[in-house]
């Protein structure tokens, strides 16, 4: 399995990550950006690749 994390301090809510993920793991509510669905994960890091702030890890656990 793996657990995506964002880091709120970084994090711009540009969406990026959300429109990347294939399976809907992340989601923007209000005003920060949060996992939704962390057991969907694919550990795919096309999140990471695309968010300019680096603000996500993805771990294997
Ligand atoms: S690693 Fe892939 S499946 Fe997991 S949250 Fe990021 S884009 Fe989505
Ligand atoms: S791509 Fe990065 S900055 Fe943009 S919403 Fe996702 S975590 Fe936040």
């Amino acid at each position: 399995m793996f657990l995506p994390k964002i880091d709120e301090q970084k994090c711009k809510q540009c969406g990026e990550c959300v429109d990347v993920c294939p399976a809907d793991v992340l989601a923007i509510e209000g005003d920060t950006t949060v996992v939704t669905a962390p057991q969907e994960c694919l550990g795919c890091e096309s999140c990471i690749s695309v968010c300019p702030e680096d603000a996500i890890t993805v771990e294997e656990i």
